[in-house]
């Protein structure tokens, strides 16, 4: 009988007592350092470090109650992102961090230590620039997401896993602050920091044919099960360093659909596009910076439309995708998604209950609030239009088209 048989909040010292009964990753004698380093809302973050070498590893442990709010949440999100994060690491080797462990009565992972790298938001948010980033996050989307799909993964073997991963729980998150909240603000947590909720009222609650849109597209969240997505792929879940890109936290994943995943990357990259637009500081690195993530957007786009093509036309089982135009249409319905997904991204990361240090950290208020009506009105066209946004180049025009307003 061991401490660890029943769940428990783990605090540091139970952490490493933990950490030396269940895994062989340090010696007998090593003396551990535990300590916490979760910024996130939800769960608890531990590093143990060796005093004596330079190993060390990270355990995620969730409790019965989200971390923030203290109301009950379903701790089998734990178990869905190790289940994910073995998935992914196997269809995109080194693009997320190792899983060494993983304790579905303790509610706990234990993975690989990625500390020498940082969070890409906070790394845009200083206007600092990575080569490749596009390209990557694009390969990381192709790789993880196709193979799951329809086209590509056996059907009795895809059912079998569209059971292991129903996520109610978070997905009831997801449904409420991204599809349902922004528009209707039933349980009034929305809030705008630099404009009146006259724009709120006049932009977002009383307009119904937007209405209409995010209701479409929250049907299509709840019921197509189109592949197994990351479901929280914001710029705050990717660690980065020069020639490393990592992926984390896909304790969101579920089956639904891809532009869910797509979506979320692009909307992340216009929040410090948007940043850097409004900002009349004069820093030197912002003009570098508005080139460099416009052509990162181009980029991650453009690497997504081609790797997913060809993907699709070398890996594809069902009999009808050897058609081109099988395969233009299976694509063009993802990147409408995408477009329509982004748009309700920038929404609730403006006026919902969970916002983007990029918009919220910019200081001048006459700045704010340019950039809290260019993520609405940019969001509000991706969502009507999405039919038409389907390349980079109609998002830079919709952007333009904002910046007008
Ligand atoms: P939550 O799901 O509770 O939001 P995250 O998975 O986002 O938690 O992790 C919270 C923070 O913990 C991250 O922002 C990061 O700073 C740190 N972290 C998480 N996983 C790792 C890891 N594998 N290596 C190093 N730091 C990590
Ligand atoms: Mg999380």
């Amino acid at each position: 009988m061991t401490r660890f048989e029943e769940h428990f909040r783990m605090r540091e010292n139970d952490i490493v007592e933990y950490v030396k009964e269940k895994l062989d990753f340090f010696g007998p004698n090593e003396l551990l350092r535990c300590e916490e380093i979760g910024d996130g809302n939800i769960n608890y973050v531990f590093r143990v470090t060796s005093m004596d070498s330079t190993r060390s590893l990270i355990v995620k442990h969730a409790d019965i109650a989200d971390r923030s709010c203290g109301d009950p949440l379903a701790v089998d999100r734990n178990r869905i992102e190790a289940n994910a994060l073995i998935h992914q690491g196997v269809l995109s080797p080194g693009m997320v961090p190792k899983v060494y462990h993983f304790d579905p009565v303790m509610c706990c992972l234990v993975m690989e230590d990625l500390s020498d790298h940082k969070i890409l938001r906070d790394e845009l948010i200083d206007y600092r620039t990575f080569d490749n980033l596009g390209r990557d996050l694009a390969e990381f989307l192709v790789d993880t997401l196709l193979p799951s799909t329809d086209m590509i993964m056996d059907q009795l073997e895809k059912k079998r896993l569209v059971k292991e991963y129903i996520n109610p729980e978070l997905c009831e998150i997801t449904e409420r602050l991204v599809f349902t909240e922004p528009f209707l603000n039933g349980r009034g947590k929305n809030s705008l920091t630099a404009l009146d909720e006259g724009f709120a009222d006049r932009e977002l609650y009383s307009d119904k044919s937007l209405h209409l849109e995010a209701a479409k597209l929250k049907m299509d969240f709840l019921t197509k099960a189109q592949s197994l997505i990351h479901g929280d792929l914001h710029t705050g879940s990717i660690f980065i360093k020069e020639g490393s890109v990592k992926v984390i936290d896909p304790e969101f994943a579920f089956f639904g659909p891809m532009g869910y995943d797509v979506g979320n990357i692009i909307a992340n990259l216009f929040f410090p596009l948007i940043r850097a637009t409004v900002d009349r500081s004069g820093d030197e690195n912002k003009e570098i910076f508005i080139y460099w993530v416009q052509d990162t957007i181009r980029e991650f786009i453009e690497s997504f439309r081609l790797g997913f093509l060809l993907k699709l036309k070398v890996n594809a089982r069902e009999p009808f995708a050897e058609d081109e135009n099988v395969r233009e249409w299976y694509l063009e319905e993802v990147l409408k998604d995408s477009t329509g997904i982004a748009g309700l991204e920038l929404i609730r990361r403006t006026i919902g209950a969970a916002k983007v240090k990029d918009i919220t950290t910019i200081k001048d208020e006459g700045e704010r609030a340019m950039a809290e009506r260019l993520c609405i009105s940019l969001g509000k066209e991706l969502i009507l239009s999405r039919d038409r946004i389907m390349d980079s180049d109609s998002y830079f025009e919709a952007f333009k088209r904002a910046q007008s307003h």
